[in-house]
């Protein structure tokens, strides 16, 4: 059984499931205001990787995942661009899932966006408001927390010192500094909806609270994002729906940040902090590997040391894949998958996890070289049965040979030239272990993916 850490309790528990065999899961998608940074590609392939295990495992997952399409930063870039938020966000909502494609995280079960539930909001405002826990000002309607009894149980602080830590705000019509908008009353000239208190928009802890529980109803499995996100804004979905009598997410998951290295990487390889920029100067696949190599709750540093060890490590497996891709369908390796399990059931301890996935290719590149095709073969099937639980597309026949198979094919060219041929066939060996064919004509050594 599933095991993960859970941020309102502090440690470690089950996964437990409101319905036998389906989990329900709500994870805070973008703001489409502009292109999407690293972090959102750490926390779409951490809980892509979540996902595509439970599914691996034989549940059923639906899982949700909101576009936020209206937003202050939106109508911002809308102002300085001379066009329409709406022009914006459908901009930018293209470019997050061409991101998310490039990357191969799974379209969500379901994305709500923030426009199409502006109703249901206004609804829950007027009941906050009806239960005397939300209040109006000039600018909006504000909710206040004091009344639910654990408020700052995600942030792991207690009520009266995240009073004392809050920012204090201009706002002098706000009660307490740690009250948040659920309605912003529209100025001149800003996308609006009509509401009981006046034209406006919906506030953003408001927008995932009701879109989370109208989808997935009360007591879902699973609410997850960013650490950035359990306080305030988790915290706040929670209290609004704990003040409006529903029971919210069962669990809370929270991934770490990403760390990004210094000028040397980004004069190299682009601007790093840009996901786009990222998958376009590397091979796609190689973030997922280094977020699969870290711990979901320990930072991730991206910078080109670690994506080049990423992207040789894939080298690797694409080899061990070609090398094996001819050899008879065989059972899996059963120990390797159960250490597998294990380690994915541990927390999500994929670090661990990778570490049983590259031992199986080793393990197979050396039955392969005994001759032990049927030790291989239970080695490769299990390789094949990782990669796809963790959403890891290996490239059997990919055209491609990277630069230093052409190096090694290089380096016989002149081993033949100065007759060394002990060295020219050592150089063969060594390319074809790598799972590529080497082929003598008369233009020099010629290398294709096996
Ligand atoms: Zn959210």
């Amino acid at each position: 059984m599933l095991r993960l850490f859970d941020t309102a309790e502090g440690r470690v528990v089950p996964l437990e499931l409101r319905d036998d065999g389906v989990v329900s899961m709500y994870v805070c998608g973008p703001t489409v205001y502009g292109p999407p940074h690293l972090g959102h590609g750490r926390f779409s392939l951490v809980f892509d990787v979540l996902r595509r295990y439970l599914e691996w495992s034989g549940l059923e997952v639906r899982y949700v995942s909101n576009i936020t399409d209206i937003d202050d930063k939106i109508i911002q870039r809308a102002n300085d661009e001379g066009r329409s938020a709406q022009e914006v966000a459908e901009q930018y909502e293209q470019v997050w899932y061409q991101a998310m494609d490039a990357i191969g995280v799974k379209r969500p079960t379901e994305d709500p966006h923030a426009t199409g539930y502006v109703d249901r909001m206004v609804e829950l405002i007027a009941e906050l408001m009806d239960r005397g826990v939300a209040y109006e000002t000039s600018d909006g309607v504000y909710f206040d927390p004091s009344g639910v009894s654990d408020y700052g149980l995600l942030a792991r602080q207690s009520i009266d010192s995240l009073r004392v830590g809050a920012r204090v705000e201009a706002n002098e019509e706000k009660r307490s500094p740690i009250d948040f908008a659920l309605w912003k009353k529209a100025k001149p000239g800003e996308p609006a909806w009509p509401s009981p208190w006046g034209p406006g928009r919906p506030g953003w802890h408001t927008e995932c609270v009701v879109m989370s529980l109208d989808l997935l109803g009360d007591g879902f499995d699973l609410h997850g994002g960013g650490q950035d996100l359990a306080f305030p804004h988790h915290e706040n979905e929670r209290a609004q729906a704990v003040a409006a009598g529903h029971t919210f997410a069962h669990h809370w998951m929270h991934n770490g940040f990403v760390e990004v290295g210094g000028e040397k990487m980004s004069k190299s390889l682009g601007n790093f902090t840009n996901l786009l920029d990222l998958v376009e100067s590397t091979d796609p696949r190689s973030y997922r590997l280094l977020v699969l190599q870290s711990h979901y709750r320990s930072p991730v540093e991206v910078n080109k040391a670690t994506i080049d060890a990423a992207t040789s490590a894939l080298e690797r497996l694409d080899a061990f894949a070609r090398r094996t891709a001819d050899l008879p369908p065989a059972t899996p390796d059963a120990e390797a998958l159960d250490a597998f399990r294990r380690h994915m059931d541990d927390d999500l301890d994929t670090p661990a996890a990778m570490d049983v996935l590259f031992s199986l290719v080793r393990r197979g590149n050396q039955a392969l070289d005994a001759g032990d095709v049927h030790a291989a073969a239970a080695a490769a099937a299990a390789v094949r049965e990782v990669c796809r639980a963790v959403g890891l597309e290996l490239h059997e026949t990919s055209g491609e040979v990277p630069p230093e198979v052409l190096e090694l094919a290089r380096q016989r060219d002149d081993a033949r030239a100065r007759k060394d041929w002990a060295s020219a066939d050592a150089l063969r060996d060594q390319i074809q272990a790598r799972g590529f064919v080497v082929e003598d004509t008369p233009a020099g050594t010629q290398v294709r993916p096996a």
